[in-house]
């Protein structure tokens, strides 16, 4: 892993969430995207280096839904950047870590997969690496 690509965090409300980063940041989001088939509408902001991603369910099964109707709104995963994610995700499943599903296409041109917070002490891991084409 080289570092950390971007923090997620469930919102109920991402127009009033990006008002209240964009005060935050003074600076507004780079970039809005839904990710329909995640069930999600995301935000990202940009501070120095340092990515964070706002996000909210567009349906009741997203899994964002699900966090916020468990835990509310707050911190929902850590992104890590990688070079090659199929062999990160295979070593990591080696190690023991639960996967969540495939790698697929995630928001802001990115290969993305998941593995369950069970697995790293309550947080959700996404690992994450910039699509070329
Ligand atoms: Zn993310």
């Amino acid at each position: 892993m080289r570092k950390i690509e971007h923090i997620g965090i469930a919102v109920t409300d991402i127009e009033a969430a990006n008002e209240t980063y964009t005060k935050l940041f003074n600076a507004p989001p780079y970039k809005m995207e839904v990710v329909e088939s995640e069930g999600v509408s995301t935000s990202f902001f940009m501070i120095g280096e340092s990515k964070i991603e706002l996000l909210q369910a567009t349906n009741e099964d997203s899994a964002i839904a699900k966090y916020i109707s468990k835990r509310g709104e707050g911190i929902h995963h850590i992104a890590y950047d990688v070079a090659d994610i199929h062999a990160e995700r295979e070593r990591l499943i080696g190690e023991g870590f639960q996967a969540i599903g495939e790698v697929k296409r995630g928001a802001d041109n990115k290969w993305v997969c998941f593995f369950h917070p069970k697995s790293a002490n309550g947080v959700l891991v996404e690992l994450c690496q910039e699509r070329s084409e």
